[in-house]
Order: C-alpha cells, then sequence, then structure tokens
C-alpha cells in the first residue's frame, strides 16, 4: 500500500476561512489581523481583554531521546489536539514556527505529518507571517548600531575583540560561521571577527518567546549583553540605544499567529526558539492565551524529554507561571529498537527484543517527568510497519513501570485513530493530579543548579568543569544573575553527552565546556560537548527537490 505524502495531503484539506477557526475560541474577527484567508495575528487588545477568563488545561507533549529524524512528537500534539475536538471538548494547539534552514536542509519541515498537520504547511514552512523575518531584523540592526558606535569613537570604550553579539540570517550557511567584518579601508570601519548563527539560535527570538508583553520584551532587549569593555565589564543593548527601535520591529512579530489543523480546529504557531542553547518551546505569550480561550491546550518541547521537557519544566513553566496537568511522552517502536542498538538500515525487520532493550529509556523518562509532580501518559505514534507484538512490547513495560501506554494512529487516521489517547489524556487532566514544582528553586548556587540536572535528569555521576567555568558562574553570582535557571545545551540522542550511547547509560560524567549569559532572556546557557549555532546543509539538502510544478504549487516540503 502506498501513502500520500504530507504535502499531497495537506493540499486536499478543505480549509475553512480563519475568521470561523477564531470563531471557536471566541475571537471576533475584528480582532483576528488576517494575513492572507488562512493565516491571522491576534490583537493585543483582545489578549488584555481576556485576562480574567478562567484558566484551561495545559497538556506537555514531549518524547523519549528521539532518532535522527524526530519521532513525531508534532505530529502527536496536532493528532491529539484533533482527537479533544473530535471528543466534543473545546481544545487548541500550540507549537513553534518553522525555521527555513531544516526545512531545507535534511529534517524537513515543522507542521506535523500524515494527517495529523498544520495547514497552510506550505506558509507555516516558508515565510508564514514575517516573524522570523523580523526577529532576524531587530536582531542585525543591533549589530549594525554596535560596529557604527565603534565606528564614530567608541564612547562606551568597547574592546572590539569582545564583541560578543553576532549577526543571524534564517538559513544553514556555514560559510558563515567566521567572517571577518568591517574590511575595506578606513570609510568601513574597524575590523573585526565576527559571524552568523542561526534566526532561531538569537537571542531575540528567546527573548521573545519568553516575553509577557510589548513593555517586557523591551526591557528584556536592554538586558542583552552585547560586549565586554577591556575591564571585563559589560555592555548592555540599552547602552547602545537599540531597545525602542528592535521593539518596533517586533511588534507584530509579538503578535500569536492562529492557523488551522487538517480537522478545521485552531492551532497557535508562534516562536520557534532553539532547543539547545535556547529552550525550544513555543512563546509564553501565545501559552497564555490559548489557556484563557480553550479547555484544554496541547503544546509540546523540542528535543527528548531530557532536554525539551526538563526546559519547558525548569524555564517556561517556572517563569510564566504556568504547569502541565498531564505529559504526554511519544515513544515509537522505532526509536525503541534504536535504543535497543538496532541500527538505522535494520528499523524495518520486527525485532522484540530490541524493543524490550530499548524501553530503559522510556523508563527512566516517566521516572523523571514524574518527579515534577505531574501524571505521564506514554503515546505510541502508531507506524505502518510496527508488528502488534512490538506495541504489546511497549505497553507491557509501562505498565510494569506503574504508568500506561496508549496506541495512537493519529499520522494514518486522523482524530479517528487518537480518540483513546485523547478521553485518557483529558480523563487525566480533569483528575486535577499535578503537584508541580520545578526540581530546582531560584536561590541555588548556579553549579548546582547544573550538578542536580545532572544527577537527577541525566544520572550521570558528576558534572565536571574547570576552575576558570566555575569562577564564571560565581561572578555571575556576584553581579545579581545567580537566581537565574539554567538551559543546558547537549546532544539531545543520549541522555549522556555521548550521542552514541542510547538507552538508559550510567557511569557517566558531564564535561561543562563553556557557559554563556542570555542576560535578556533570563538563563545561563551551560554547554556540554558541540553545540552548532548555525547549522550546515547536507550533502543533498532538501532544497534541491523543492520546485513548482506545472500548476504554480510547491513539490517537495515534507
Ligand atoms: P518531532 O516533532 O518529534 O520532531 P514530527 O512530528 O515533526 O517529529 O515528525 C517527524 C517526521 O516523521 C515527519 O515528517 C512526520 O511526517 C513523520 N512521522 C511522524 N509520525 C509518523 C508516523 N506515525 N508514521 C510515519 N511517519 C511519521
Ligand atoms: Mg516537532
Amino acid at each position: 500500500m502506498s501513502y500520500k505524502t504530507d504535502i499531497e495531503i495537506a493540499r486536499e484539506a478543505s480549509k475553512r476561512p480563519i475568521q470561523e477557526i477564531g470563531a471557536k475560541l471566541g475571537i471576533g474577527s475584528d480582532h483576528l489581523l488576517p494575513y492572507g484567508h488562512d493565516k491571522a495575528k491576534l490583537s493585543q487588545e483582545f489578549i488584555d481583554s481576556v485576562q480574567n477568563n478562567k484558566t484551561g488545561k495545559l497538556i506537555l507533549v514531549t518524547a523519549i531521546n528521539p532518532t535522527p529524524a524526530g519521532e513525531g512528537k508534532t505530529t502527536t500534539t496536532v493528532g491529539l489536539g484533533d482527537g479533544l475536538n473530535r471528543i466534543g471538548k473545546k481544545a487548541a494547539i500550540c507549537i513553534r514556527e518553522a525555521s527555513l534552514g531544516p526545512c531545507f536542509g535534511m529534517k524537513g519541515g515543522a507542521a506535523g505529518g500524515g494527517y495529523a498537520q498544520v495547514i497552510p504547511m506550505e506558509d507555516m514552512n516558508l515565510h508564514f507571517t514575517g516573524d522570523f523575518h523580523a526577529i532576524t531584523s531587530a536582531h542585525n540592526l543591533l549589530s549594525a548600531m554596535i560596529d557604527n558606535h565603534i565606528y564614530w569613537g567608541n564612547s562606551l570604550e568597547i574592546d572590539t575583540r569582545r564583541v560578543a553579539w553576532r549577526r543571524v540570517v534564517d538559513m544553514n550557511d556555514r560559510a558563515l560561521r567566521q567572517i571577518t567584518a568591517s574590511l575595506g579601508g578606513v570609510s568601513n570601519g574597524f575590523p573585526r571577527e565576527a559571524g552568523f548563527d542561526i534566526t532561531v539560535a538569537s537571542e531575540v527570538m528567546a527573548i521573545l518567546c519568553l516575553s509577557n508583553n510589548l513593555e517586557d520584551l523591551q526591557k528584556r532587549l536592554g538586558d542583552i549583553i552585547v560586549a565586554y569593555r577591556r575591564d571585563r565589564s559589560p555592555v548592555y543593548c540599552r547602552d547602545i540605544k537599540a531597545d525602542g527601535a528592535m521593539t518596533v520591529l517586533l511588534k507584530d512579530a509579538m503578535q500569536p499567529n492562529l492557523v488551522q489543523t487538517l480537522e478545521n480546529n485552531p492551532a497557535f504557531v508562534h516562536g520557534g526558539p532553539f532547543a539547545n542553547i535556547a529552550h525550544g518551546c513555543n512563546s509564553v505569550i501565545a501559552t497564555k492565551t490559548a489557556l484563557k480561550l480553550a479547555d484544554y491546550v496541547v503544546t509540546e518541547a523540542g528535543f527528548g524529554a531530557d532536554l525539551g521537557a526538563e526546559k519547558f519544566m525548569n524555564i517556561k513553566c517556572r517563569k510564566a507561571g504556568i504547569a502541565p496537568s498531564v505529559v504526554v511522552l511519544v515513544a515509537t517502536v522505532r526509536a525503541m529498537k534504536m535504543n535497543g542498538g538496532v541500527l538505522k538500515a535494520d528499523l524495518g525487520a520486527e525485532n522484540v527484543n530490541a524493543v524490550k532493550d530499548g524501553c530503559a529509556n522510556l523508563g527512566r523518562h516517566i521516572e523523571n517527568l514524574k518527579s515534577f509532580g505531574v501524571p505521564v501518559v506514554v503515546a505510541i505514534n502508531h507506524f505502518v510497519t510496527d508488528t502488534d507484538a512490538e506495541v504489546e512490547a511497549i505497553k507491557a513495560y509501562v505498565t510494569n513501570h506503574g504508568s500506561e501506554a496508549i496506541l495512537s494512529r493519529h499520522w494514518e487516521l486522523g482524530s479517528e485513530g487518537s480518540e483513546n489517547l485523547a478521553k485518557r489524556v483529558a480523563e487525566i487532566a480533569d483528575a486535577d493530579m499535578v503537584s508541580f514544582a520545578p526540581i530546582y528553586p531560584d536561590d541555588m548556587p548556579l553549579m548546582e543548579k547544573i550538578e542536580t540536572i545532572a544527577k537527577r535528569i541525566y544520572r550521570a555521576d558528576d558534572v565536571l568543569a574547570d576552575q576558570k567555568i566555575r569562577n564564571q558562574l560565581k561572578d555571575w553570582e556576584d553581579q545579581g544573575y545567580g537566581n537565574l535557571p539554567i538551559c543546558m545545551a547537549k546532544t539531545q540522542y543520549s541522555f549522556s553527552t555521548d550521542p552514541t550511547l542510547r538507552g538508559a547509560p550510567t557511569g557517566h560524567s558531564v564535561p561543562v565546556r563553556e557557559v554563556r549569559l542570555s542576560a535578556g532572556a533570563g538563563f545561563v546557557v551551560v554547554i556540554c560537548g558541540e553545540i552548532m549555532t548555525m547549522p550546515g546543509l547536507p550533502r543533498v539538502p532538501s532544497a534541491e527537490a523543492i520546485m513548482l510544478n506545472a500548476d504554480n504549487q510547491i513539490e517537495g516540503l515534507f
């Protein structure tokens, strides 16, 4: 049997005008700012006007350690949202916007897959409502103003060797990782080394996603550290006087975007920070607004639960004052097999023993999530190649582990396939079983926070950090940054910092290579291993297959 591609399915969808989708959540058409017929932003006035509404239940979708293809968190988020609507609940979903980098590179789009997608998927995966362009512009305005300040006399005494603020572009372009800027003689300024990151790695992106309103946005932008002086004292964005103009550029980008699922249910798609050097979830403003409009809000955190859910809980929930009523942990038979040692090329063959071996990874994630005081349900995202015996092996393991696993076939069948999952998730959310707490308090010293995450979530024996790094953390504490949460940047493929150690490794250490202060976003980034802030394209990028067909329709997006 052959299956339709994601874009073929998306093209056949019967879309409703965006006003109809807004009406399902009680948003009057005068408060929807339409971008065409099928996308709209929400007015700030409307957002302000719903603040006293009752708050819905938040459902977090996360996953086991993924295989390189991604394991279907977005697909499951969309499928569960449609499933909840199908059983008569008022539900909305909240996901991240897509970056052009992965879209033209290897991973593909960010709109879900099969019969669980957000549409228009072409727009969502390309320019959408221009938010990323606005973020890129705001970021680069600051870059230009820093170099301009240096050019006109550098009254702030910036040490040009210590400019921390790079430039960004929303593209995988390894040629720009390290550049020399301001070449070409006196009229072009003072030559210095610089470089580009991808837009989703910009601190402006993280700030936009954590800000509660425009005022908060401007304050956080002002707090960005852009450079250091010779005496190592920081120079802030506020000193460059860029925060006001950046806020102007970001004014519309701060408003959440409303679109729809294939089944015409509301979906907020807003913000898209990296899940390594940033926290990897959609915007706080979209999530909190959705909670005021729907009874259930399904949202997703990037990567596996060791990174994505940990940061969702310890950073986003802490800062936004929200908590999930239930966590859905996505597992697939394929990922269990890979965690059980099977190579990608051999995933097609039934291998119940490998599934059982790989379940150790699942078990540890269940325990970790429960330690935040939230109930956990495992969703087995069904692939048509999975065998019954393999699925049963996961179910049996999860039952023995004091939790429950539900098979969900939303990719193949849409909400008809996710009804059982939706029923159970709603039941658990309604039972109010949460006693949520982040796993470390604000006032714990930074190094202890890192150790807490490494030991309790990664199950490492210890954290390895040079005196230089320990001193840096101490300095930040002395400067008043000690109360910030930690944003861990490590491989998503393992609980450890070694991507080849799958399953549930023990006896490992977590080496800290570098620490960075994101003073505007409000977290300390702890880098363990190689982290790419400007990815490259693979040998054969997906862009080679993306084109317009004879009917001017886009082919090759997935
Ligand atoms: P994640 O959010 O975890 O990165 P996605 O939901 O974006 O993963 O899915 C990654 C890819 O896998 C998409 O192309 C999607 O179509 C595909 N996919 C997801 N679930 C299934 C499934 N059950 N069967 C087949 N393909 C799937
Ligand atoms: Mg995703």
